[in-house]
């Protein structure tokens, strides 16, 4: 059997590979075969299978901040031989599922590391998805035994935390960033280069309902208990829709909204008009004495609106979120190049997902849109110079050194 339509799996325990729905094990050769155990990749098709995994879609979405590890593997589509591309993600069943679905039709293999099932982005950044993730994956699928080549691609969403440079001196593998969007990798391997778009985000409507269904399932599941402790089980229901639609309201207005922060913004859409229409309507039924009924639509708003305000910021990838950024509208991120430190090696463009740069006519690169970053750190860490330096990270070293 060729190498071509098998997927090569690490050894995994019988009720992960039960779990995993993107591939069925079709065991072959010897155990010393580097092949341990090969599994053929079959895209589901027909309406019973999309059916039966409809419930585990709609919860991974809903609950999708929580980790969902698929075991980490090395999969092989198409007729991939010594020649095709190598492309690696995480070992979030989410992505993994939609880069196969993506992938479908390509000869290439794809390597999912071990990075605690967490989606590319926040598990580069959360160092869960680092150099040993690589290793690991390199070693345990022997993907050097079946190509000639040592070339990654990594996902441009893990520049916040993998050092392209680093990856090579401690894998030998040389490595590259392919495009942030999973809907445009068969366009980049068959080009083989990334266009502009390729490189930069975005947050279409269809995106922002996503992430507002997403906030809102973390924040219903972990916050839904302290209104039910404090007034009772009725207002679960109310607490959990009142969610839903400022979770909703906030995602499609979140360029329009008045205000500086989200907190700014929750505040001005959400809790300064709902109070008034409760004090309102409680003026108008109870005759303005403000009693408890009306107390607890009050303090509920304002936990609702307080949560969204803090929270949508990290469920989209426009906006920096500490807490600096989302009470007082500071950037924990300012930005400066030194002009001579930088070579022009364009790298810092080629991994910002917002267009913060622009190369100038001597070659070298300014931060031309500081108003868009949204504080990944990813120029910061694949700089080669150290060219570009944070200078909130400066002053407050500045300061602490004066004390
Ligand atoms: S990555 Fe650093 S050296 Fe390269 S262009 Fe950007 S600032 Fe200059
Ligand atoms: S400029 Fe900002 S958004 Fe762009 S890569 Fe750097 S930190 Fe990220």
């Amino acid at each position: 059997m060729s190498l071509a339509a098998r997927e090569i799996t690490l050894p995994q325990t019988e009720r992960q590979a039960r779990a995993d729905e993107t591939v069925r094990a079709e065991p072959t050769g010897r155990r010393d075969d580097p092949l341990l155990r090969a599994e053929r990749y079959r895209p589901r098709t027909g309406l019973w299978p999309r059916i039966r995994s409809l419930p585990k879609r709609i919860f991974q979405t809903v609950f999708r901040s929580a980790p969902y590890p698929t075991r980490p593997r090395l999969i092989v589509f198409g007729n991939a031989d010594r020649r095709s591309p190598v492309l690696v993600t995480t070992n979030y069943d989410l992505t993994v599922r939609r880069v196969c679905r993506a992938l479908e039709g390509t000869d290439c293999y794809l390597l999912v590391a071990p990075a605690s099932g967490i989606d590319v982005w926040c598990a580069a950044g959360g160092q869960r998805f680092n150099i040993d993730s690589i290793i690991s994956i390199l070693k345990t699928s022997r993907i050097a035994e079946m190509v000639d080549h040592r070339r990654l691609i990594l996902p441009q969403l893990c520049a916040n935390g993998l050092n392209l440079f680093e990856v090579r001196r401690r894998t030998g593998w040389s490595a590259v960033f392919g495009p942030v969007d999973i809907a445009d990798i068969p366009e980049y391997l068959h080009s083989r280069r990334r266009t502009e778009k390729m490189m930069r985000v975005t947050f279409t409507v269809r995106e922002r309902l996503e992430m507002a269904v997403a906030m809102w399932g973390s924040l219903a599941l972990r916050y839904t208990l302290f209104p039910v402790l404090v007034f009772g089980l009725a207002v679960a229901p109310w607490f959990i829709g009142g969610l839903a639609v400022m979770a909703v309201a906030i995602s499609l207005g979140c360029f329009v909204i008045p205000g500086k922060t989200f907190v700014q913004k929750a505040g001005v859409g959400f809790f300064l008009p709902g109070t008034a229409l409760i004090l309102g309507a409680d003026g108008w039924l109870l005759g303005g004495g403000l009693g408890l009924f009306s107390l607890q639509w009050v303090l509920m708003l304002l936990l609702g609106s307080y949560l969204v305000g803090t929270s949508y910021p990290s469920y989209t990838p426009l906006w920096q979120c500490g807490y600096s950024t989302l009470f007082y509208g500071f950037p924990h991120l300012k930005l400066e190049i030194i002009e001579e430190d930088c070579i022009g090696c364009n790298l810092c463009d080629h991994v910002c997902p917002v267009e913060c740069f622009s190369p100038t006519e001597n070659k070298k690169m300014i931060f031309s849109n500081p108003d868009l970053c949204e504080g990944c750190q990813a120029c910061l860490i694949q700089c080669p110079t150290d060219a570009i330096i944070n200078q909130v990270a400066d002053e407050h070293q500045r300061l602490s050194q004066c004390q």
